[in-house]
């Protein structure tokens, strides 16, 4: 080990030397663990100029932003490897510390477990510790704030992104207008033990979307890649949304929520446009789960479309789906969701694109109890029987269940005004609740269900809707 006055020659020996990058490399090294953060930086740049796709001195560039709290430009730093399943674990680890500073402790827990359990000897008992706790609130970045601490952030040493990646864990929404895209990119906080019930739709999305990216060697043992795209289909207000926003909490991705109105545009050409950027800002957020609510209206079949501007935005979201280049969708996990899936062409269901569907069913009596107990959990509660809601709320999806609390907690909010004290909600203000409530009509849904997929299924595309269409799942 060098004392400080032996760095002197290193410096020396790398000024006169400056392509020797075994000297350069241990000149970073010694300035990272002598504690010299600003000049170890600028060792690992020049380094990474020589050497651009070196994994050992990208870890020693992220780990000197890491110390001098440049949190997201280490993140930015690590992004090309990170989406990569098998990464080194070394880097999960230090993504894991910048995603703690910045307040994702989903995110940071998620990439600190995924790389210990592939290499014990990176484990960090006091990261670890940190990681078990809840973190104290933390501020919210403006929304335009850089993603760099530093003023001149590194290039990324592979691949994309082409432009600096949005902060990871930044707590909340932020708008995207710099490219064009109005869509927002959200942390979730959001994951599947908040989603009630509903375990065969959220174990086929476990298989899909988290193992591929939490388990790679198994994949890569059955010769499986990652990557295509999940379409969930069932009526309004059945979650779908909730258990995308999930999904991407489980993953510790960031989440792009599109809807119609973030893509569709009067103006020929700019739906096209606007859907490119989408994906753009989901690339350059990577890992990311990139969904698309009511896509029906995005992804119709080209037979039935009379204006041939729409044709052309289908074709381009095929595209899109597609990737301009092999690699250009790592790390970006499309879902959709659609309450008409029998009105989307055919193309999108190929390998690689929606290729798989899945049915999101209304909720049984346990799962609506599920439901209200999770809608009901932070609010003042005397003893509660969901199940005696549940029982009178047949035929109510999420949404409807929602609405129920809304209304209820509203009343006793009323009530608590007037008493000038928290009264907590009971059985009976969601029992009148429900009562004056007017479901979404699922019974409707699965009328129309029945007249698109009846004689439709030669393909085994609705083997999951076909037994409540039948009457085995009871009368809809
Ligand atoms: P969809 O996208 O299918 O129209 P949403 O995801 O918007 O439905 O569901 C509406 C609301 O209902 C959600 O925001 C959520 O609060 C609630 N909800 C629906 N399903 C569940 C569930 N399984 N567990 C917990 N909450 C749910």
């Amino acid at each position: 080990m060098l004392d400080d006055a032996g760095l002197q020659p290193l410096r020396d020996a790398a000024r006169l030397s400056p392509d020797n990058l075994p000297l350069r490399q241990l000149l970073a090294n010694q300035l990272l663990a002598k504690g010299y953060l600003a000049e170890a930086e600028a060792e690992f740049r020049a380094a990474l100029v020589l050497a651009p796709k070196d994994v050992s001195i990208t870890t020693g560039l992220a780990e000197a932003f890491v110390r001098q709290s440049a949190h997201g430009a280490a993140l930015a730093a690590l992004e090309p490897f990170l989406v990569t399943p098998g990464y080194p674990p070394p880097m999960g680890v230090i993504a894991a510390r910048a995603l703690l500073a910045e307040g994702d402790l989903a995110a940071a827990a998620y990439r600190y477990h995924e790389a210990v359990s592939r290499d014990p000897s990176v484990a960090d008992a006091a990261l670890a510790a940190r990681l078990a706790t809840p973190p104290a609130p933390h501020p919210t970045p403006a929304p335009a704030a850089s993603p760099y601490t530093n003023p001149t952030p590194p290039a990324p040493p592979a691949g994309p992104p082409a432009q600096p990646a949005a902060p990871y864990g930044t707590g909340g929404g932020y708008p995207a207008q710099a490219d064009g895209a109005s869509a927002e990119v959200e942390r979730s906080g959001t994951t599947f033990a908040d989603v009630a019930g509903m375990e065969a739709v959220k174990e086929a999305l476990r298989v899909k979307l988290l193992l591929p990216v939490q388990q790679p060697e198994l994949f890569a043992a059955f010769g499986k890649r990652a990557g295509g795209g999940v379409l969930l289909y069932g009526p309004p207000g059945g979650g779908k949304t909730h258990l995308a926003r999930a999904a991407a909490g489980e993953l510790g991705a960031s989440f792009v929520n599109v809807g119609l109105a973030d893509i569709l545009d009067m103006y020929i050409g700019s739906s096209e446009r606007n859907l490119r950027a989408t994906f753009d800002l989901a690339r350059r957020n990577r890992p990311c789960v990139l969904f698309f609510d009511e896509v029906d209206a995005l992804a119709a079949r080209r037979s039935d479309m009379r204006q041939a501007h729409n044709r052309q935005l289908v074709n381009q979201f095929l595209a899109e789906l597609d990737g301009v280049d092999q690699n250009a969708n790592e790390g970006v996990l499309v879902l959709a969701a659609t309450n008409a899936p029998w009105y989307i062409d055919v193309a999108f269901r190929r390998p690689g694109r929606f290729d798989q569907l899945v049915f999101v069913p209304p909720p049984d009596a346990s799962a609506r109890a599920a439901i209200l107990r999770i809608l009901c959990r932070d609010k003042p509660l005397a003893e509660m029987d969901f199940d005696a809601v549940a029982r009178i709320t047949e035929h109510f999806v999420g949404a409807d269940l929602k609405g129920v609390v809304d209304r209820a907690v509203e009343a006793k909010l009323h009530q608590s005004i007037s008493a000038g004290r928290a009264i907590p909600l009971e059985t009976p203000d969601l029992l009148a609740a429900a009562q004056a409530a007017r479901p979404t009509s699922v019974r409707e849904w699965f009328a129309t269900a029945r007249n698109y997929v009846m004689h439709a299924n030669d393909s085994g595309a609705w083997d999951e809707l076909m037994p409540w269409i039948k009457g085995g799942k009871g009368k809809w």
